[in-house]
């Protein structure tokens, strides 16, 4: 998930706030009780199973708080959190496998540690690697990313059918992992940029990620084009000075310092230009924009909620 620094906050009225934000590359599919978002133009491929997961369905306890008030729900939690049962984590797992049609495939998941690093992988790890990617030419592997915020990324590679999950944050993103994981595609599957479709799922929108001077000011320094992804005193927090390591030289009592500027980051619009930059397709990039953070019926938000659960992207050759 970002980790910017940021306060907690209530998520915004969803009146008038892209409710029914399904566009017609995205359908919400009922499967096994649960409910399975997809990318419609990966659904061509008899070979492929893929698809991102959603709140509802599971049975894990989480109490979740909705206009103010604590109540208990089940929800899909396919994370291992400190605050749900191990059993019911891979309960939830099993249900989301069979959801997808890959109740056979093994399921492949990553220590998720905001790199750049990918895994290549062509048979079931015994242990469980660190890293952000995986990618696989092998069958019957699921391979996934958690998140909740963060975006996750979903490639194929029709042509040597190839496929990989990313999970990118912002220090992901701006280390270019996508673009990453398309370069090893490449290298050890032969993958044309150009014949790569690329599904990136719900995250943290522009409407709701806000970012400090430090996420700008790095941002401003790696990409061209950063000013786009951004709403807000862009120019201001790249070029602003950090601020000063001697608060009483401010004249300001403690706690009586004016709220730091902030932007909004529009981490789908970045990882969009980083797949086009490496040869993907812009036609061939399909962009969810549901937002974590604005969907609590539909998906965790680590920034919404202090105790959360994650969803999780899949992609698997059957
Ligand atoms: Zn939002």
């Amino acid at each position: 998930m970002p980790t910017a620094r940021i306060a907690k906050r209530e998520p915004p009225k969803p009146a008038g706030h892209r409710l029914s934000a399904l566009d017609k590359h995205w359908k919400l599919r009922r499967a096994a009780g649960l409910q399975i978002l997809e990318a419609i133009p990966l659904k061509k491929f008899n070979w492929l199973v893929h698809g991102f997961s959603t709140c509802p369905g599971g049975i894990s306890d989480l109490e979740r708080s909705s206009s103010g008030r604590a109540k208990k729900e089940s929800v899909l939690n396919l994370g291992f959190t400190d605050w749900d049962r191990r059993e019911s984590v891979a309960e939830n797992r099993r249900r989301f496998a069979k959801a997808l049609g890959a109740k056979s495939s093994a399921l492949t998941t990553l220590r998720q540690i905001h790199s750049d690093v990918v895994r290549i992988v062509g048979s079931a790890p015994s242990n469980v690697c660190q890293g952000d990617a995986l990618a696989t030419r092998a069958p019957r592997l699921l391979l996934s990313v958690q998140t909740a915020d963060c975006i996750p990324i979903l490639l194929v590679d029709p042509r040597n059918r190839a496929v990989a999950a990313v999970h990118a944050g912002w220090r992901g993103t701006l280390a270019r992992i996508a673009a990453k994981t398309i370069g090893r595609m490449q290298m050890e599957f032969g993958t044309r940029p150009a014949d790569v479709l690329a599904a990136l799922g719900p995250g943290i929108g522009r409407c709701c990620y806000e970012v400090g001077p430090e996420v700008v000011k790095e941002f401003a320094a790696q990409f061209p084009h950063a000013r786009d992804w951004f709403d807000g005193p862009f120019d201001a927090l790249a070029s602003s000075e950090d601020p000063n390591p001697l608060p009483w030289l401010t004249m300001m009592p403690p706690g009586h310092e004016p709220p730091p500027p902030r932007c909004h980051l529009d981490l789908h619009a970045a990882n969009s230009a980083i797949l086009a930059t490496a040869g993907v397709a812009p036609k061939n990039i399909f962009v969810s924009d549901l937002c974590t953070f604005c969907r609590p019926d539909l998906f965790f938000s680590y920034r919404r909620e202090a105790r959360t659960g994650r969803m999780m992207a899949a992609i698997g050759i059957t």
